[in-house]
């Protein structure tokens, strides 16, 4: 039976057999035992399925992974330490040096590093590109070694919103596959797969955990892409592996090839796997992570639309405003919702705005988005804080910008705090 997103967020990926715990166990166990030393070698050479050491693989991690994957709509995913190491894989799995890719410029500051420096220093090279140019422009942006197109569904902290369709017609024009961020939009605001995004990764560490107490990732793979049809682009799919005695990814593994070799090839030699521990909680997080998401939603709305009518706020960002550049895009591929995510700035200007949120009494400022409680961060004091202002402009992080992440507390009181503290500044 296929169940409904908000079914799978509480039922998903673990089905107790008789007697066996209701909830979720914590597989606390760095290694498993076999009977034979034949057994072992079977799961060593990739002939039988099975757990034998948890930094390939761990039961608790699998049924946190299948959960996500069914709620991606993916044939199947992979847990990851952090949203950092998701974003890695999912590149260094088709990517190796001498390759290139595509990735929107308005993506979140962690990912534009990794991708603008780190991977730089491995051989791979990144084209940044406006994600509202036209797909023609977006298109001469292309070489023969691109690997792969990159953008994340509402980007952090810029908030705008991919026009998911575009950036997948664009990428298989060109043979490669769509790699979308998914974070902040959760799958219950926007499955992209089902708009053409070949893998989905996360950040867990927001809104999946939900509660701020576990760094994840997570890489899902819709199975939808077809390596063997441009083999001389990826021939870490479609040749012999020889790490396990020439085995061909695409031909043993069909549609899971992608997300197996990042499993038993990357994850093996990489190792920036979850901990069970915080699988664990990740889960317990998933399975209110439908009800979370609506009231996020709910309460960032009527919080945006306080912002946009106070007369202190020079500017505000949510696509859930009619007036927001990506309200029609939000419309198509965000209906139910976008995240409770707001950036806005006030009319003083910088001091303006850290002068309001060092005012604020209930919220808090902390360097995380996407948990239960509202949260601020003025990222040209904080995570951009090395930038010029001219530099800062270029990042898509006006000087003024305030990120408020909008909790599941009553908005009423949240609005309070604001408007007190709108007051005082
Ligand atoms: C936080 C974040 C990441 C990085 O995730 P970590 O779990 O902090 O490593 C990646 N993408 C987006 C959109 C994020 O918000």
């Amino acid at each position: 039976m296929i169940y409904k997103p908000e079914t799978i967020c509480v039922q998903g990926g673990w089905t107790p057999k008789k007697g066996e715990p209701r909830v979720l166990p914590i597989y606390q166990s760095t290694t498993f035992k076999y009977e034979s030393s034949e057994q072992m070698a079977k799961l060593f050479d990739l002939e039988e399925a099975g757990y034998f050491y948890t930094r390939l693989q761990n039961p608790t991690n699998d049924a946190v992974s299948a959960k996500i994957s069914d709620l991606e709509g993916g044939v199947g995913a992979m847990l990851t330490s952090s949203g950092q190491a998701a974003s890695f894989y999912a590149l260094f799995n088709i990517c190796s040096a001498g390759d290139h890719f595509i990735s929107a410029s308005t993506i979140y500051g962690g990912t534009f590093n990794l991708f603008a420096v780190t991977m730089k220093k491995l051989g791979i090279e990144v084209t940044f590109i406006d994600q509202d140019a036209s797909e023609e422009e977006i298109a001469k942006a292309f070489q023969p070694n691109t690997k792969a197109l990159f953008g994340e569904t509402i980007a952090n902290p810029g908030l705008k919103v991919l026009d998911i369709e575009k950036f997948a017609r664009i990428a298989h024009a060109q043979g490669v596959p769509l790699i979308v961020d998914n974070t902040f939009a959760t799958p219950i605001n926007c499955r992209p797969i089902d708009w053409g995004a070949d893998i989905v990764i996360h950040s867990t560490t927001k809104y999946m955990d939900g509660h701020a107490t576990s760094v994840g990732g997570v890489i899902v793979d819709s199975g939808n892409f077809d390596w063997n049809a441009y083999p001389e682009k990826f021939p870490g799919l479609t040749t012999p592996d020889d790490s396990y005695h020439g085995l061909i990814y695409t031909k043993s593994f069909g549609k899971a090839a992608y997300i197996t070799k990042c499993v038993v090839q990357l994850m093996r030699d990489l190792g920036s796997i979850q901990s069970p521990q915080n699988a664990f909680l990740t889960n317990i997080g998933l399975e209110t992570l439908h009800l979370r998401v609506e009231r996020h939603c709910s309460n960032a709305q009527k919080v945006a639309e306080f912002l946009e009518n106070n007369e202190k706020i020079a500017w505000v960002h949510y696509c859930g405003l009619e007036n927001d550049t990506y309200y029609e895009l939000g419309k198509k591929y965000l209906p139910k919702g976008s995240c409770g995510v707001i950036t806005f700035g006030l009319k003083g200007g910088r001091d303006a705005s850290i002068g309001f949120i060092d005012s604020l009494q209930m919220i808090a400022i902390v360097t995380h988005v996407a948990d239960a409680r509202t949260s601020v961060l003025h990222p040209a004091s904080h995570t951009h804080r090395q930038l010029s202002d001219e530099q800062l402009i270029a990042a898509g992080v006006a000087p003024d910008l305030i990120r408020l992440s909008v909790g599941i507390e009553n908005v009423e009181d949240i609005i309070e705090d604001i408007q007190r503290a709108l007051e005082k500044a």
